[in-house]
């Protein structure tokens, strides 16, 4: 483990990069046993040399026994690589995302507008039906 390796790393999440994407936290586990690491067992740093980019090295010690390590690179575009045996690999900006967040929003305006539509037509109706009571009591 290195010497700098001593600060716990997830205490520097959300971690917000200037393009305003954030990201909340990070999840490690065991790549042995698949045993989840607390926030409190991952150790190691995050350097951020350049401004759209996130450098995490950390490591847990798990209580298998196996000592894991990581290097993640976060990227402001919602990519990031990471280096599993030995070998970089990398995951992709999510683009259908952009589709699915669109669409979401689409379905979301457009039920809160059915919904209001609901309620008018309910309050008309109640209104229509307190009259016609008033109008039968007289
Ligand atoms: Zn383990």
């Amino acid at each position: 483990m290195d010497s700098t390796a001593t600060e716990q790393v997830l205490v520097n999440f959300p971690l917000r990069f200037a393009n305003g994407h954030t990201i909340d936290t990070l999840v490690f586990w065991c790549v042995k046993c698949g045993k989840l690491a607390q926030d409190t067992q991952v150790f190691g740093q995050i350097s951020r040399i350049v401004p759209h980019a996130a450098d995490v090295r950390a490591s847990y010690q798990c209580s298998c026994g196996h000592p894991n390590a990581y290097r993640i690179r976060l990227k402001d575009n919602k990519s990031f690589t990471w280096l599993a045996d030995d070998v970089w690999r990398e995951q992709l900006p999510p683009k259908p995302s952009i589709v699915t967040g669109l669409r979401r929003q689409y379905y979301r305006t457009f039920w809160s507008f059915k919904m209001k539509w609901v309620c008018f037509l309910m309050k008309r109706y109640l209104k229509r039906l307190h009259c016609s009571i008033q109008s039968h009591s007289k």
